[in-house]
């Protein structure tokens, strides 16, 4: 685990995203979903562990069907802050577009041995989020094309959390501030276009930052 890749990625003079530092987490492992629409909407679905964010970019998103499998592309490791990261990357950069914390919270694993899970290719685990909840797996494919070793699945394991409602349709709102994508977009000097493509139609469910302010007293 190492943020070597991360950084080798990134031109810090030139994103918002942070540099970050590998530490080791004390307390509870923090789990995020950041929605990205960068060339192609995925949700960059992250573990802390070992000092870092094991990181899967998951094109269509989780499901909460537990017959459902989504594709799930091993990706670098992250540093820790980067959960807290919502923003636009610039464009030309890596990964430019816009970003939402879409779920975020901790994770504990099911499986005795973290370590000796992913070597496996079968990590089952327990997400405590706002919008994912209850047990999943990711388990390792054999792979295709020019990444071998790198795809996985996310799956949803059967619990009273598992259910048949499109919760990427449902909830498509920033669990940190509200925002759908343009919205972040629009405020951080983004896409705004590019962003509304990755947000459910209509666009009129856009508010204005006005309306999203709170009221004063
Ligand atoms: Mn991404």
């Amino acid at each position: 685990m190492s943020l070597a890749k991360y950084r080798e990625k990134r031109d810090f003079k030139r994103t918002p995203e942070p540099q970050g530092r590998s530490k080791p987490g004390k307390g509870s492992l923090s789990y995020v979903v950041q929605k990205h629409r960068a060339s192609q909407l995925h949700y960059d679905f992250r573990l802390e562990f070992g000092g870092v964010l094991l990181s899967w970019a998951v094109p269509k998103g989780p499901s909460l069907d537990p017959s459902v499998k989504r594709l799930a592309m091993q990706v670098e490791d992250h540093p820790v802050d980067y959960a807290a990261f919502e923003g636009v990357i610039p464009e030309g950069g890596y990964g430019a577009g816009t970003v939402m914390v879409w779920d975020n919270g901790t994770w504990s694993s099911e499986s005795q041995d973290v370590e000796q899970a992913l070597d496996k290719g079968d990590l089952k685990f327990s997400l405590y989020g706002k919008k994912l909840r209850g047990s999943w797996v990711l388990v390792r494919t054999r792979g295709f094309g020019s990444k071998p070793g790198k795809s996985w699945l996310l799956i949803k394991r059967r619990d009273r959390f598992a259910s048949g409602k499109d919760i990427t349709a449902e909830k498509p709102r920033s669990v940190v501030s509200n925002r759908l994508l343009a919205e972040i977009a629009r405020d951080e000097g983004g896409d705004v276009e590019g962003a509304s493509t990755g947000d459910p139609s209509p666009p009129s469910q856009i508010k204005s930052k006005k309306e999203r302010l709170p009221k004063k007293r």
